[in-house]
């Protein structure tokens, strides 16, 4: 990684923003022998990859997502040998509880669904649901466990990818803004950087919160805003919390660290506002009570921590809050992977696959169609079933 490294003047393909998911993208463009730039603003991870709660969730996932969740669920327990460096998985399952009875019928359903499409999720009752997660509040009466689900360390893994892609050829320049976007005849011709162009015929937008701008520059909206979920961090406990808890009646997305910290996130938003010249995130007091409230109700040992910190990230949010993947069709060789919603960060290992695929061999093993920017050319594309917090 590098910034001062010389600027390339010409490369097969040129990945902007080196976010968890630009930073996989980058990698396995370089393992396919591509000629790739990556371009990062600031450093790697420092957006929402660097604020994630780190879940490795495929359970409540929209249908369009459920296959790229699964097929990374699959990369997830090798990544850290393949990227050689630790990237801090841990494969506990994740569990979505329901404390009242008139939530039971959605949740069955919707775990009906998902082992429909395949994946390995069952409902839990009673006791059984304690023996995943014994200190759940006494009013919990079940939940849908995921096995197969988990957690990992989103600093680590955006580095990891970045270094691996570095290592097989990619350059990498941090603090090196993309400016403007160079198009002939309908099709991409280079990215402008302040230390001079880079010619390409291949764009990948991964800037996150800040793809609208990109998309700008190449001559096109899309329906993507930003919003920053907030999380807390607790003082250490014993171990005693190893999948991932969510709740359908409560804002909350738990975990408890192997270094025995609670992280708590769940959707709990902090304030965006402008500076001077990019977003920046605001900590909500209300969100943190709020956020402290809902989650002790459900794993009522919070109650004996403290807050040790408090922060936000900026995420890019579809309007179906779906991301938005593939090319586009107002100008060749422009490729997205932004809008990931709050729930991004478990899909990168395969995003980073199928859009290498797809630049390297026109084929991706699984189709994009429905997660084209496109799908919003149709009147009332809506979210077919109701995302879970990350
Ligand atoms: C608080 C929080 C908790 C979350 N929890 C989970 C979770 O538990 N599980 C889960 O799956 N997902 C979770 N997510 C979502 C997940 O973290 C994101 O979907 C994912 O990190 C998005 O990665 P990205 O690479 O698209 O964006 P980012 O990480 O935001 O990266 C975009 C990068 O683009 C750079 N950039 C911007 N403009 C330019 C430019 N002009 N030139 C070059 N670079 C530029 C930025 O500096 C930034 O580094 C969470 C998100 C947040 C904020």
């Amino acid at each position: 990684m590098s910034r001062n490294h010389p600027q390339a003047s010409s490369a097969d393909a040129v990945v902007i923003g080196g976010g968890v998911e630009g930073s996989s993208i980058a990698y396995q463009l370089a393992k396919r022998g591509l000629d790739v730039v990556l371009l990062e603003a600031r450093e790697l991870a420092s957006a929402a990859s660097g604020a994630s709660a780190g879940g490795v969730r495929q359970q409540g996932r929209d249908p369009r997502e459920l296959p790229i969740a699964m097929r990374a669920i699959a990369m997830w327990p090798g990544l850290s040998e393949e990227l050689g460096a630790d990237v801090d998985y841990h494969q506990h399952g994740h569990l979505t509880l329901v404390e009242f009875e008139s939530d039971l019928p959605a949740l069955e359903q919707r775990v009906r669904a998902q082992q429909e499409r395949g994946l390995g999720i069952e409902m839990l009752y009673g006791d059984d649901v304690r023996e995943v997660a014994g200190g759940v509040g006494e009013q919990v009466i079940a939940g849908a466990f995921c096995a197969s689900d988990g957690h990992a360390n989103p600093i680590w893994t955006t580095k990891a990818f970045g270094a691996a892609a570095a290592r097989e050829g990619a350059t990498v320049l941090e603090r090196t803004p993309a400016t403007g976007i160079l198009s002939d005849s309908g099709k991409v011709t280079g990215v402008e950087t302040a230390d001079g162009v880079i010619a390409t015929s291949w764009v990948v937008n991964a800037a996150g919160a800040w793809s609208p701008e990109i998309c700008k520059m190449a001559g096109f909206d899309v329906p993507i805003h930003t919003r920053a979920p907030q999380m807390l961090l607790t003082t250490e406990l014993p171990m005693d919390l190893y999948p991932v808890i969510g709740c359908v009646s409560k804002l909350i997305s738990l975990k408890q660290l192997m270094n025995g910290r609670y992280l708590i996130g769940g959707g709990w938003p902090a304030s965006v506002y402008q500076d001077i010249d990019s977003p920046l995130a605001r900590n909500r007091h209300d969100s943190i009570t709020g956020s402290a409230s809902h989650s002790s109700a459900i794993w009522p040992q919070l109650l004996k921590t403290k807050v040790l910190r408090v922060w936000a990230g900026l995420e890019a949010e579809t309007d179906d809050v779906v991301p938005i993947l593939g090319p586009v069709d107002h100008v060749e060789g422009f490729i997205m992977a932004s809008g990931f919603s709050g729930h991004g960060f478990a899909l990168s290992p395969y995003v980073g696959v199928l859009i290498a695929d797809y630049i390297a061999t026109g084929e991706t093993a699984i189709p994009m169609d429905d997660l084209l920017l496109k799908r919003f050319d149709a009147p009332g594309a809506v979210p077919t079933i109701e995302p879970l917090p990350s």
